[in-house]
């Protein structure tokens, strides 16, 4: 059996020798461990009045601008399945992670987890958004509102009431908020989804550890070029062959083909003894 720990090992005291940022990056993997559902492949589907749509087509601008109580309704019913799912050892360990002096977590993840296992809000940049807030349609401004917890208890399914969509229009001009998400035809942009702080803190990073990512949005890709820039170390881990592998692979770096909930905790451990 291969010891994939070994490389990890080698890895880790090399980064001691020369500590440095580190920084952590996530995507769906990390939270599927939890039991939410990647929204890639079937398992996505979207029904309602006999209509089937795939995430991709829902979770968009266009979507939004002709449908979006429709829209809406898709995104409560994900908020409310994330607000019944508990964070698992992975999101802890990385919590955990924040007491290291030199330390950032970028996640793709929209569904709050990390937040729940405890990070700080200084600590974390959330790159496709959060479930949990909202913002003018119209860019009235840029201000994020949190959506009210009248939603907690949406039902699947269930179209939205007079008073519900009154809780979804800004509190300046009153026109309808939209989920500060960043949709599949949309661009990354700093004010929301801290772009340009993601690629600097890549460009700083010692060591990256990427997580249950499959790198098939352009940020992350762009973070993981630029760390090979500055020859930052990299740590991968994720049970599936992924870009991030391919890389630690090509450059003599490590990679767990493992859930992270059963490595994180030992690889924090490693890297704060
Ligand atoms: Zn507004």
């Amino acid at each position: 059996m291969i010891d994939y720990w070994r490389d990890t090992e080698r890895i880790v005291d090399n980064f001691k020798r020369k500590p440095g940022l580190v920084l952590v990056l996530t995507g769906a993997g990390i939270s599927s461990e939890s039991g939410i559902p990647t929204y890639r492949g079937s398992d996505g589907y979207w029904n309602k009045e006999s209509d089937n749509f795939l995430p991709m087509e829902i979770a968009t601008y266009s979507m939004f601008s002709r449908k979006p109580w429709f829209v809406w309704e898709w995104y409560l019913s994900r908020r409310v399945q994330c607000l019944n799912t508990e964070p698992n050892k992975g999101h802890f360990a990385i919590a955990n992670m924040e007491k290291m002096e030199d330390f950032f977590l970028i996640t793709q993840n929209i569904d709050n987890l990390h937040k729940k296992a405890g990070i700080s809000d200084n600590k974390i940049f959330e790159i496709h958004g959060n479930l949990n807030f909202a913002r003018c349609y119209k860019e009235c401004s840029s201000e994020v509102y949190e959506v009210d917890e009248c939603f907690n208890y949406h039902v699947k399914g269930m179209d939205l009431s007079e008073n519900e969509k009154r809780k979804l229009s800004c509190p300046k001009c009153g026109s309808m908020l939209r989920p500060n998400i960043l949709w599949f035809d949309e661009c990354y942009d700093e004010v929301h989804f801290h772009f340009y702080s993601s690629t600097e803190l890549a460009l700083k990073a010692r060591l990256l550890i990427s997580v249950g990512t499959t790198g098939q949005t352009s940020l992350p890709i762009q973070i993981l070029e630029r760390v090979l820039i500055n020859k930052g170390l990299i740590i991968d881990i994720n049970p599936d062959d992924n870009p991030f592998r391919s890389s630690a692979q090509k450059t003599g770096n490590a990679f767990l083909p493992y859930k992270s909930g059963e490595v994180l905790p030992r690889l924090s451990e490693m890297l704060m003894k």
